[in-house]
């Protein structure tokens, strides 16, 4: 469930339970699949912005050949802390998220509400300052752990930071989006009135895509692990409760 961009793929990188008896996380192996092998069905998910980059994939009787394991049997879970944690320092976003912002900034600064520019709505701007200071803040820390991360401090071994880093990212981000739908006003209606071409005539893209991008952006706190598992990995692996 859930497999982004399987419709593309030739291959799939995919932990498959290989000892039933071991536990939860023991007992999973990493094998590469060719997507093109009998008994592998790909169908789409329709996200509710209307997006179809998510889809369900079925196995049935896969044959895989013994060649295609990738590291250990029964050690697939190693391979993706690896991944996972690589994953999630990637989710930080730190560029896009700073070009963002100053995108927002500018459209607050023309885009008016009664009567005045956004900006000078005393909760909005509020809001705006609060976020660019986090967002400062987690590109400051996003540094740090790379740093670390470069000087090997911690070896190959995945830095739990990175849970961290997809957490904080992930709020950033959601709270970037509801941001734009404020500033887009009435626009960001458009997603649900596609059809009125009137409409659509004045509506900014930036404003169309408001509405589809909120929507969207809130399966940032699910993938790559939910916010509260992220939690309890920090909770274990970085404060030792
Ligand atoms: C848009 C999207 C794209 C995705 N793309 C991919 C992909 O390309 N490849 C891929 O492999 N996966 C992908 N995923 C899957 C994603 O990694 C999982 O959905 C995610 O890790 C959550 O797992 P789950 O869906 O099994 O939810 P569950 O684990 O069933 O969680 C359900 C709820 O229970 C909570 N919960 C679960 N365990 C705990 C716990 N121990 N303590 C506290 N709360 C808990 C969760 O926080 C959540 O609220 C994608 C998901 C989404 C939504």
């Amino acid at each position: 469930m859930w497999t982004t961009n399987a419709q593309y793929a030739d291959w799939m990188f995919c932990l498959v339970r290989t000892d039933p008896k071991a536990k939860k996380q023991e007992g999973i192996s990493f094998l590469l699949i060719d997507m093109r092998s009998p008994g592998v069905t790909v169908r789409p998910v329709h996200t509710m912005e209307g997006g179809a980059e998510v889809n369900q994939c079925f196995f049935e009787d896969v044959k895989v050949p013994v060649e295609n394991l990738i590291g250990q049997e029964n050690r697939g879970w190693d391979c993706a802390k690896f991944l996972l944690g690589n994953e999630r320092t990637g989710a930080s976003r730190v560029g896009s998220t700073r070009e963002r912002l100053k995108h927002l900034r500018k459209l607050a600064m023309s885009e008016m509400k009664a009567g005045k520019p956004i900006i000078q709505d005393p909760s909005f701007r509020a809001r705006l300052l609060s976020l660019e200071v986090e967002a400062k803040a987690h590109e400051i820390t996003t540094m740090r752990v790379l740093d670390a991360d470069a000087r090997k401090d911690r070896g190959d071994a995945p830095n739990p930071l990175s849970s961290l880093l997809k957490l904080r990212a992930s709020e950033i981000r959601q709270e970037l989006t509801h941001l734009y739908v404020e500033v887009a006003g009435p626009h960001a209606m458009r997603l649900a009135l596609e059809a009125e071409d009137e409409l659509e005539a004045f509506t900014p893209d930036w404003a169309g895509l408001a509405t589809a991008t909120y929507l969207n952006n809130r399966k940032v706190t699910i993938y790559g692990g939910t916010s509260e598992v992220q939690h309890n990995i920090l909770a274990k692996a970085v404060l030792g409760l």
